[in-house]
């Protein structure tokens, strides 16, 4: 972990701890130029007494589950993914928690195109696409269909709220809260000052907003309904929510370190609150 990614919080509840460990957008990138953000795919865990949350299951989250398994993680781990596209879901398939007998893992999903979560997964994890299925996984796997505008109690003061995102395909924001700490994760929108007006009603209470920043101010004029926005838009959600903080991620594959740097020395010069994920970025909520 790089001391540069990590990010504490004094007096806050040191149980409830995030970290992100896949920062990019569309396709996993490797190299020297990718070294201080990172090159994996979407991921974030949240974890608090025992608990595991996992947002999204790009290629990030193999890491994470190396880290759990070392740790001997045993018990319920809820997933929730965002929406299906590949880089939300790719690094399900080597997901090394799925390797053990001791793991429940419930992955929630929204249906499409007239097929529960579960069948979207199959669909991809399957012949001759991939080896195995999931359910052919040594852990227990169940699969909860999940929809915009609903409110989850997940037991043990955690909660998850639902919200619609704009996204080909759609996508879900999701506001996580547990005891009295909320964030929310939205990721995979393309925000305008309407939407960004709703959001920051559905976001409102949280201290820290996620969100995707996947390319330049200057670029989404040509990038118009490819479903994403820049650290302008994230800005202004974050500052019309309330919220203390917002760390923008999703990167575009093809925006390497020296690209991102000078993107969020201009976020951090708009708003304060702004900072860039780095894989490896850790903040107790
Ligand atoms: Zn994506
Ligand atoms: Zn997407």
């Amino acid at each position: 972990m790089k001391e540069g990614g990590k990010q504490e919080e004094k007096g806050a509840d040191k149980e409830t701890v995030l970290e992100i460990w896949g920062t990019r957008g569309s396709l996993a990138v490797s190299g020297p130029e990718y070294e201080e953000y990172g090159g994996n795919t979407s991921c974030i865990s949240i974890r608090t007494a025992g608990r595991v949350l996992i947002l999204d299951a790009g290629t990030g989250i193999s890491r994470l589950g190396r880290m759990l398994a070392e740790e001997g993680f045993r018990g319920r781990a809820d997933l929730f993914l965002s929406h299906v596209h590949l880089d939300h879901i790719l690094g399900l398939a080597t997901f090394p928690l799925l390797f053990s007998r001791d793991v429940k893992l419930v992955i929630h999903g929204e249906a499409r195109m007239g097929k529960d979560i579960r069948q979207q997964l199959n669909h991809i994890f399957e012949p001759p696409y991939w080896p195995v299925c999931l359910e052919q996984a040594q852990a227990d796997i169940g699969f909860q269909t999940i929809g915009e505008g609903q409110h989850l109690d997940l037991g043990d003061g955690i909660a998850v709220d639902t919200f619609r995102a704009r996204h080909p395909d759609q996508c879900l924001m999701l506001k996580i809260s547990v005891g009295n700490s909320t964030m929310v994760y939205a990721t995979d929108c393309e925000m305008d000052r309407e939407f960004i007006r709703k959001a920051a009603e559905f976001a409102r209470g949280s201290r820290l907003i996620i969100a995707d920043a996947q390319y330049a101010p200057e670029e989404l004029e040509k990038k118009r309904g490819w479903g994403h926005s820049s650290w302008m838009q994230g800005n202004l959600l974050a500052r019309s929510s309330g919220a203390d903080r917002v760390i923008h991620t999703h990167f575009d594959w093809s925006a390497d370190d020296i690209c991102l740097s000078a993107r969020e020395s201009q976020a951090a010069e708009d708003w304060e609150g702004a900072v860039f994920a780095r894989e490896g970025m850790r903040i107790q909520l």
